[in-house]
Formats: structure tokens, sequence, C-alpha cells
């Protein structure tokens, strides 16, 4: 175990104590990197030499007495925030050469929380994808067993933690990007509520839904962080006013907390008849864990109580229509005008047109496009658009109604452990349903969070997901942190081969 291996919150006091310094803890992440890069490609961009010279600072800071919240803690950034000087790609070709003339709002609150950049992390194109597949820069490998995906679209953001490569990450989950790769690689990772974190310098996918957030290797670092990087922002006129007070990670029983468990979203086993929550192709090991991880907040003192989310069927497709939607409108910008891609000399403005959005876009890029350009037409637009909206209503409301019977929803995140490569990319239905689990918490606006759970019957991980009211981080945080003081699943490591 060396000491990229640490927790956050292990790093910190180790820091605090001066058992090592910030430098030291950047030169073993930076040696990870070299050690097992060839093996995951978790990174788009490695930023030493910056990461160097942000720890010494942060060791004569902490020297001089400054206490900022993650003074000399590496961090790894999802290549699609902005971070000024530093190239940022959104995993595209398109913006293949762009380099932001400033940072992200979450970027700049982790900067001046003290936090070290360590570098940018590999995703699917513009956060499209489920596998970290869709990738311009090649796909990201699952550090628990490189013939896996690693879950998308935050593929390099959970790797690189998993791997020790960096102690924490940020992604962005607009249909599940955070909580699904966080799932398959045994990390804690939260979706915010709407508006709770600013997207102000995360280039868009679906401005809508869009929700930057952590990944940690615990609840107790995941509170640290977003501690930091949540709350109002004048720069994003849909972030929320509402501040988030004091996480107290203080619970130890769940004694008068009542847990759902929705029939669409894990359907009870002992039912005869065919339900329509038989379609979500869940696993039988996942079905296996998740069971034992209800067994276990019941054990804590929760009551678990079943209920229903009736629209919860819709949601896939739902989601499939309203995000192209949004995509084709923000992709848009990128005409081929203003970012780069080709050499340009000696071409006209038709040639770099076509060149620019011919190639820079991928397949998915454009399947979205597509898709979105024709759900927003004239004539079309009743017929989905609008539609797609009316049952993301009634899935709002099918979770306020929930909620005023339970405080919290457990759920699987995924219905599968992760899968092989190559098995759904060529099929984007397939790849779709992937997101069968997520992409509600997404429609509704809530937020919800990932949790280690247990291993199947390969090794490989499997999370569950906690999804709470509207603003209700805290107690998602507290019931995560009283579920990991009685088990041990997050503090399992990848057995990764190192190099040299
Ligand atoms: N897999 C989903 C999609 O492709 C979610 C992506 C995301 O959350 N960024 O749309």
């Amino acid at each position: 175990m060396e000491i990229c291996d640490l927790t956050l919150t292990e790093a910190l006091n180790g820091l605090d104590k001066k058992e090592f310094s910030s430098q030291e803890l950047v030169q073993s992440c930076l040696q990870r990197i070299d050690q097992v890069e060839d093996q995951l490609n978790s990174f788009i961009t490695v930023t030493a030499e910056l990461a160097l010279k942000q720890a010494r600072k942060a060791d004569r800071l902490r020297s001089q007495g400054e206490k900022m919240a993650l003074l000399g803690i590496p961090v790894g950034i999802k290549d699609i925030f902005c971070t000024k000087g530093i190239e940022t790609t959104a995993g595209s070709n398109i913006l293949k050469g762009y380099i932001p003339p400033y940072d992200a709002t979450v970027v700049d609150r982790l900067k001046k929380a003290g936090a070290v950049i360590i570098g940018k992390l590999n995703l699917d194109a513009f956060a499209h994808g489920s596998s970290g597949e869709n990738s311009d820069f090649g796909a990201t490998r699952n550090p628990w067993n490189l013939e896996y995906v690693p879950g998308g679209s935050s593929s390099g953001s959970v790797a690189a933690v998993s791997a020790g490569e960096c102690l924490f990450s940020l992604g962005t989950d607009t249909g599940g990007s955070i909580r699904l790769p966080a799932s398959f690689c045994n990390l804690v990772g939260l979706k915010t509520t709407y508006g709770r974190v600013s997207r102000y310098g995360v280039i868009a996918m679906a401005s809508s839904l869009d929700c930057p957030g952590p990944l940690t290797k615990t609840v107790e670092d995941m509170a640290k962080v977003l501690k930091i990087i949540a709350g109002p922002d004048h720069l994003d006129s849909t972030s929320l006013l509402d501040k988030l007070g004091q996480i107290r990670l203080n619970k130890t029983d769940l004694k008068g907390l009542k847990i759902g468990v929705a029939e669409e979203l894990y359907p009870s086993q002992d039912q005869e008849e065919k339900t329509d929550a038989d379609n979500i192709g869940l696993n039988e090991d996942v079905c296996l864990i998740v069971d034992a991880a209800i067994n276990q907040l019941k054990k804590l003192g929760a009551e678990i109580k079943r209920i229903s989310l009736p629209h919860t069927k819709f949601a896939v497709a739902a989601y499939y229509v309203l995000v192209p939607s949004e995509i084709s409108s923000n992709l848009a910008r990128y005409d081929g005008i203003r970012f780069p891609y080709s050499n340009r000399s000696g071409k006209n403005f038709w040639d770099i047109y076509t060149d620019t959005r011919g190639h820079g876009f991928g397949r998915e890029a454009k399947r979205r496009i597509m898709i979105g350009t024709y759900t927003l037409s004239s004539g079309y637009y009743d017929a989905y658009y609008e539609k797609a909206q009316r049952i993301r209503t009634l899935i709002k409301r099918d979770f306020e109604k929930a909620f005023k019977k339970v405080h919290l929803i457990v759920a699987p995140t995924s219905p599968t452990p992760p899968f092989k490569f190559g098995e759904r990319i060529s099929d984007p239905l397939k790849m779709y349903l992937s997101d069968i689990l997520t992409v509600s918490a997404n429609l509704a606006g809530i937020p919800s969070l990932s949790l280690p759970a247990g291993f199947d019957r390969r090794g490989l991980p499997v999370g569950i997901q906690l999804m709470g009211p509207h603003l209700g981080e805290e107690l998602l945080l507290q019931v995560g942190y009283a579920y990991q003081q009685t088990t041990n699943w997050h503090k399992q490591k990848p057995d990764l081969a190192v190099n040299g």
C-alpha cells in the first residue's frame, strides 16, 4: 500500500501530522500513473509539472499554518470541465487543442480549497455513453478486470480513483454517468439535486439534466468535497440559492427511518406474474447483493416499505428523446468556425464546416444530433419532445408522492455488473438500457448516492443507490455513512499489476 491508496480523509490527517508532504503524495500518484496508465488509459492529459508546483505551494502554506479544506490533495478532473490554461477536449476530436481561458466554477472552488489538479480524465465523448468506449482518446479499462468496461461516461474519473492515480475526482451525471461507473469500480458517486452544484464551465450535454459531482472512496470523503463545490453561483442561472449546511455524519443507526423499495426499480422476487419491471433485466448476483444491502439497512434499524413509482417504465424512452433534443441544440455551437479540429490552411468555409463536423463528431454524437433535430422539428415536436416533457413531470410527481411515505428509496445502481468491451457498443439500444435505473433521478432532479455493496461471482463490483428528496443530500450521506460503518465493501481495492 502506497500513500496514493489512502482515502482523502486519511491523507488530510497524514498531511496534518506531517507524516508526508503534499509533494510526496503527488509523487506517489504520479508514480502510480506511470505504472498503470498503459493498462487503464484513465487520463487524457496529465499535468505533472503543474501539480508538483501546486503541491510545493500547498506544503509551504501548510507549514505557515494555512487550514484550507483540501490543501495539497491531488484531484483528477473529468475532461468536460473547463480548466484555465489546460487543454479540455470533452473526449472528442472536435475540441482537440482547445485551451479554455477560464475555470469551471467547481474547478475554481477546488483550487481555492487548496486541491492540486493532477490531470484531465478520459470520458465518453461529450459524456454520451455508459461504458467509456465512446472516447476519441481510446477506451478506459476497469482496474478490477481489464477485460471489462469501467462504466461511463465518467470512465477515467472512476478508473483513476479506484487505481490510486488520484485521491478523488470530478464527474458529471446527466443520466447516470457518475453513479453507474461508481458502481462498476467500487466507488462512492453522488448525483446531486439539479442546481445544487454549478454547471458554469462544464461543457454542456443536456442542460436541464447535467449535474456535476464528486467520485470518492468513502462517504466521509464525499461529504468533504461536496461541502466545497456545492452552493449558489451567479454564473449559472439554474444554480439553486439554497446553501448546503453543515453535513453531520453522526448517524450510527437508522431507527425511525423509512426506506422505500420501488416495485418498478427492484421488483419483489416472490411475484408469480411477469410485470413491466421484469424487463429491467436484473442480474442474479446483483439481486443477491441488493437483498443483502437491504437487510443491512434493516439491521441498522430502518423500516423497509414496498412502494410504487408507476411511470418509471417510460423513463428511458423519455430520457432518450429529451437528451438528444438538448444535445442537438448544445452541439450546434461546434460549427467548425470557432473550435479547432482540422488543419485549415488552404481550405474554404464549406470544406472546414463539413470536415470539422463530419470528422470531429463521432457516431454517437451524430446519432444524437440527428434524433434531436428530428424530435424538435415542427410537426414532430408535440409528438416527441412535448410528450417526453409531460412524462418527465409525471415521473417527478411519482417521486414527490413516494417521499410523502418514505424518507429514501433504495435500488440497484445498474441492472448488471460491469460488462465486457464490445458487448454493447454496436447496439445503442442495449447500451441505453444500462441507464434504466439511473435516469429517473435525473428526470426528477433529485439527488442519488451510489455506494459499493458487494462483488459478483467473478469478483466485479456492484453498487446500490439511495435516492432522496429534493435537497436531501445530507440525509443520503448520513445513511451512506452509517452503512459504511458496518460494511467493508468500500475498503476493497483492485489487484492491479503495477509495472516497473
Ligand atoms: N449513459 C447516459 C447517456 O449516454 C448517461 C450519460 C451521462 O450521464 N452523461 O446519455
